[in-house]
């Protein structure tokens, strides 16, 4: 499971990304509102600790942001008010859980372990190649932090590829899987399609160019 802390104080923030680390979770951390967006872009967790409580962009409006954009990221969220009113409209914001401070940390983790499992996010459902990453779940795909923004057919291609694990795709094989195309031998105009598609996925991925492609094999992506 991957967590982002969100909390300006810093060293609450710090000492929780240790504790969560030491339990096996992936830990990013972000001490204000401005900062956590911009991971949120970057790491793509599962679970966000958000204090509600921060400087500058206020934790209300971290949340509101993500939920405007349908963001499937869990939150949780931390105040210093614990009241039924502060809890309701962290609800009503679109946080998922509600932890007033100061609380257990065993309850945090408890709580956080609840949220990851209601995400839906096995291991198996993200592909990974080097810097390239694809989670077949949510249907986001990215390159070194950066989210790319493909069509479904490159998508879909991109899926193949990582899923071979840096085994050869031949394109009538790409047409089977990702057009649901039965290519019959000499259908250049029909594998022309693929290379048009492996062309703007090419572009989208960026420097360097990660597919491998062999005449009379197909394409590849490395892994690792
Ligand atoms: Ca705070």
């Amino acid at each position: 499971m991957r967590v982002l802390i969100v909390e300006d104080e810093r060293e609450l923030a710090d000492g929780l990304a240790r504790g969560l680390r030491r339990e096996g979770l992936v830990v990013d951390v972000a001490y204000d509102g401005t900062s956590a967006l911009i991971a949120m872009g970057a790491s793509d967790p599962d679970v966000m600790i958000l204090d509600r409580d921060l400087p500058g962009l206020s934790g209300d409006a971290v949340c509101s942001t993500l939920r405007g954009q349908h963001h499937p990221v869990r939150i949780l969220m931390l105040t210093a008010a614990g009241t039924l009113d502060d809890r309701v409209a962290g609800f009503d914001l679109g946080a998922d859980d509600y932890l007033p401070k100061p609380f257990a940390y065993v309850e945090l983790l408890a709580r956080l372990r609840a949220l990851g499992r209601r995400t839906g996010g096995t291991p198996g459902t993200v592909l990974e190649a080097g810097e390239v990453r694809l989670d077949t779940m949510r249907r986001t795909a990215e390159r070194g932090g950066v989210p790319l923004q493909l069509t479904p057919k490159e998508f879909g291609v991109l899926e193949a590829l990582l899923s071979a694990r840096g085994a050869w795709i031949s394109a009538d094989a790409l047409l089977d899987e990702v057009w649901d195309i039965a290519a019959r031998d000499g259908e250049e105009p029909r594998r022309n399609v693929v290379k048009a598609t492996v062309h703007t996925l090419r572009r989208k991925l960026g420097a360097p160019d990660p597919i491998e492609s062999a005449s009379g094999f197909g394409y590849r992506i490395e892994e690792g």
